[in-house]
């Protein structure tokens, strides 16, 4: 078995056990260990299964990482892991949970592994991923602004609460995590119906992608195109659930900032040129 083949799963492995190691020890918190390292073996796993050549690879890691997160970290343990949960911990200035996971998988982690919490990780599209429409089949419509009006919304929602100096926050937080995620699950699938794709929600409404679009801008971690092999087929595009021109290596292509690294255009690559 060459071990050059499996270097990128070990790398995930590697970065995720030194961040759960090192918040295990600078906050004293077992928890970190076992939530950082369980959730890298589940992204690894992933990795390896596709290497490997399996179909479901993906689905595996997001139901294994999407399972925990709302079940467990969201409905068990009372943790509001939305990012109503991530204003309400700043405003306290409680550096854990729902900052935490934010600061990893949404706003710093990006700059290594791109949207890779879109693809691997997010219970809200592991519901959607289950849905028939898994390619565009109309034009992209141009609503993403509505992504800024339910950021702003969620920021005044929590800001809100605060300043009327309402009691048993805590409470409301998690009433919040259960409603939020209802709504958004019913407006997923709606949308999902409507505009036939699964990943419409993604697109136009998800308040995360504020934070999401513009650090995987900057992506270690992107698929690229080898042009020497490419005999400009376009069966790369025709499978990419996001609309992303893969083709082009620059960071300003057509929807860069919207590739999930669900790698389902590699895999329609006749010439490995992805
Ligand atoms: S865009 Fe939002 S809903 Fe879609 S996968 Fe990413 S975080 Fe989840
Ligand atoms: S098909 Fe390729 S370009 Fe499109 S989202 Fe998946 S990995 Fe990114
Ligand atoms: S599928 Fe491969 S060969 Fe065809 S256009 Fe895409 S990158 Fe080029």
């Amino acid at each position: 078995m060459s071990i050059k083949k499996y270097i990128v799963p070990l790398i995930m492995l590697i970065v995720f056990e030194t961040v759960a190691i090192t918040l295990w020890l600078t906050l004293g918190n077992i928890f970190y260990l076992f939530n950082f390292s369980y959730i890298g073996i589940s992204v690894s796993l992933g990795i390896f299964l596709f290497i490997k050549k399996y179909k479901y690879a993906r689905r595996i890691t997001q139901l294994l990482v999407g399972l925990y997160m709302l079940v467990y970290l969201g409905i068990i343990s009372n943790e509001n892991m939305q990012i109503e949960g991530f204003w309400y911990y700043l405003f306290t200035g409680v550096f854990e949970a729902a900052t935490i996971h934010y600061s990893v998988a949404k706003i710093f982690g990006p700059l290594i592994f791109g949207r890779g919490w879109c693809g691997y990780a997010c219970w809200t599209a592991m519901v959607l991923d289950f849905l028939p429409y898994k390619t565009l089949q109309q034009p992209r419509k141009k609503i993403g602004w509505i992504r800024y009006i339910t950021f702003a919304a969620s920021f005044a929602f929590v800001a809100a609460l605060f300043l009327a100096h309402v009691g048993n926050i805590e409470r409301i937080m998690f009433w919040a995590f259960i409603i939020g995620n209802i709504l958004y699950y019913a407006i997923g699938i709606i949308l999902a119906f409507a505009f036939k794709d699964n990943r419409a929600f993604c697109k136009y409404i998800c308040p995360i992608t504020v934070f999401l679009k513009p650090m995987s801008y900057f992506s270690l971690f992107r698929i690229k195109c080898d042009k020497s092999k490419c005999v400009s087929c376009g069966k790369c595009k025709r499978v990419c659930p996001m609309d992303v021109d893969m083709t082009d290596n620059s960071r300003k292509r057509k929807n860069g900032t919207e590739c999930i690294l669900c790698f389902e255009c590699a895999k329609a690559c006749p010439k490995k040129a992805l």
